[in-house]
């Protein structure tokens, strides 16, 4: 009784610290759009970067040819190759492939890393078949989809600001990432030229518009979280150069740097963040992203098993590893719905190591899940509206006339996989929305449309013209 009592009490102050009423998510869009202008004025001090892509003009469905794209991201990288048929043929033939990274690379050289993938896309261009055609005397053309925070100086160059979701290399930031990929692929002996450097927002955009021309903005919810939008090229201050024909441009808006008072933070996200590679950065996406959730989780089942013995008189010794309890374990126990929470009891004794736990100790840690996942979703779903309030997508014109049919392209594989918190993601934005400018707004699954995105931009880079 003692137990539970305290459990209860944990269980309450966990509530209250992750608590994202409305009115507070309308608060923390505000604080963002008040960011992201900042950011597009440059002031330093800005904490949303909003950085200029050089991309002003999006996909229109006229590409053509043979076209590769690298994207890489998190834990994987990605290679594809793209026959492009114009307007009437569109995609004719895709093809791709997946490669982890071998966890010493994210923390090794930036050589090494750039090696890797060199290497991985040799080999892939190694298989290309005879559906694909380069027109004679041609060098292969690449996106390279880079998506960490990158001062870009031209559609296809700009340098490294810094790492995240947990890579640490020396020596890359400050330097442009597309000469350490050029080089690295010399260094192989492939003749390929990156025309396009794109954050994965702004190839999941791009990918998204090709699909549907009233996309407006991209949102990634993998690993990391970030979103990219199209922005009026007037109303970026800080952008000094001639106004691009289109009047458009995108911006990648580097959501996951954004903080406030106003967010949620409880003591274990201070902690983890605390103790992380990047102490007192991304504090947005250490709340929401699948890098971090479980280890949210983690911290409060920690807690738990300290002060109301959850799992047993002894605290279970693996439950102190940090990161043991990945997003997608966090996941499959939150969507078990059995009667005696099966699923989750084999989870809890695969990763905590305690073999049979009570029905409500199971309860307990399904309550968890969906505390923290909801707080992600929540305020995910907060930085979309943000987005939309900021191009003026949130609400019915006052001119009366009808609201323009308006689509968030979204990508990655928390929002892709975790059926909880996606729908919680576009619950949440359809009552900050409201009912009338709700029924304008689709949020849209644009599977791997990053990859797809950055092809089609070094198709419309092409040093062919
Ligand atoms: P990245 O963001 O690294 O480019 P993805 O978009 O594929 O790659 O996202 C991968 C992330 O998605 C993983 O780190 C994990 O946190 C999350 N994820 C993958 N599968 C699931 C799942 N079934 N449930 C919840 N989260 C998942
Ligand atoms: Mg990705």
């Amino acid at each position: 009784a003692e137990r539970r009592r305290r459990a209860a009490a944990v269980i309450e102050e966990v509530e209250r610290s992750l608590a994202t009423p409305t009115a507070l998510l309308r608060g923390i869009a505000d604080a963002m759009v008040a960011e992201m202008e900042r950011g597009l004025r440059g002031d330093i001090h800005a904490q949303l970067k909003m950085l200029i892509s050089y991309v002003d003009n999006l996909p229109t469905g006229d590409e053509h040819g043979l076209f590769y794209a690298l994207d890489l991201g998190g834990t994987n990288f990605r290679v594809l190759r793209v026959q492009l048929g114009g307007r009437e043929k569109r995609v004719v033939k895709q093809q791709y492939e997946e490669v982890s990274i071998p966890p010493h690379l994210m923390v090794g050289t930036s050589m090494e890393l750039f090696d890797f993938i060199a290497a991985a896309l040799a080999k892939f261009v190694g298989t290309e078949g005879e559906d694909f055609q380069l027109p004679e005397g041609r060098q292969r053309e690449l996106g390279f989809t880079f998506s960490f925070p990158v001062n870009q100086t031209s559609i296809s160059s700009g340098t490294l600001i810094k790492w995240t979701k947990g890579f640490s290399i020396n020596g890359t930031v400050g330097e442009d990432v597309v000469s350490e990929l050029s080089r690295a692929m010399e260094r192989q002996g492939l003749d390929m030229k990156a025309t396009a450097l794109v954050n994965d927002t702004v190839g999941t955009l791009a990918g998204g518009r090709y699909m549907d021309t009233d996309v407006v903005a991209a949102v990634i919810l993998g690993t990391g979280t970030n979103a990219a939008y199209v922005e009026h090229a007037n109303a970026i201050p800080k952008w000094t150069g001639l106004l691009p024909k289109s009047g458009k441009m995108v911006i990648n808006t580097e959501w996951g740097s954004f903080k406030s008072n106003k967010l949620p933070l409880s003591e274990y996200d201070k902690a983890m963040d605390f103790e992380s590679l990047n102490p007192g950065e991304q504090i947005y996406e250490k709340m929401i992203s699948g890098m971090y959730l479980g280890e949210i989780v983690r911290r409060i089942l920690l807690k738990l098993a300290h002060d109301a013995s959850l799992f047993g008189d002894v605290v279970p010794t693996k439950l102190e590893q940090p990161f043991i309890l990945r997003t997608p374990d966090m996941s499959a126990m939150h969507h078990d719905s059995s009667h005696d929470l099966k699923t989750l009891g084999s989870k809890l004794k695969d990763i905590v190591g305690v073999a049979d736990t009570s029905l409500e100790v199971r309860y307990i840690t399904r309550h968890i899940c969906d505390l923290v996942a909801e707080r992600g979703a929540r305020l995910a779903a907060a930085g979309i509206y943000s987005i939309l309030k900021k191009i003026g997508r949130d609400k019915v014109p006052s001119s009366g006339s009808k609201m323009p049919r308006t689509v968030i392209a979204l990508d990655g594989g928390l929002y892709e996989h975790y059926k909880k918190f996606s729908s919680c993601v576009e619950a949440t934005l359809t009552d900050l929305l409201g009912e009338e400018a709700s029924s304008s707004v689709v949020a849209k699954l644009a599977n791997d449309g990053s990859g797809i995105g950055a092809a089609l931009l070094a198709a419309s880079h092409s040093q062919y013209g």
